[in-house]
């Protein structure tokens, strides 16, 4: 796990590695199963289904590597390392991805 400059949350954000990410995303499926018998069951619309509910098993798994409450199941699929790309020379950003010619902050090239 390593703090990161997120592009989408536009903050420091944990970033987990790709052993680390596996282990979490491992437990999104049950959630995903979880919502949808609950929608079948309810009726509810997606907007009221509490995920942080559904998705407790892997979003505790997210805040025992990172030690970070997150309560949004989709932000975590971003938040892993080798999406971006290595820190900027002049801003010390990362790259929006690992192939980025430019930084996405001041414009410096990366090469
Ligand atoms: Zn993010
Ligand atoms: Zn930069």
């Amino acid at each position: 796990m390593q703090w990161l400059w997120c592009w989408r949350c536009k903050s420091e954000m944990p970033m987990l590695d790709e052993q680390e990410f596996a282990e979490v995303i491992a437990l999104f499926e049950p959630g995903a199963r979880s919502v949808k018998k609950y929608r079948l069951e309810t009726g509810a619309p997606f907007q009221s289904v509490p995920l942080a509910k559904h998705f407790e098993a892997m979003l505790t798994g997210y805040e025992a590597i990172t030690g970070f409450k997150e309560t949004n199941p989709n932000a975590v699929w971003h938040h892993r390392l080798s999406l971006y790309g290595p820190p900027c020379k002049k801003c010390g950003k990362p790259l929006r991805t690992p192939k980025a010619r430019l930084c996405g902050s001041c414009m410096t090239p990366s090469g």
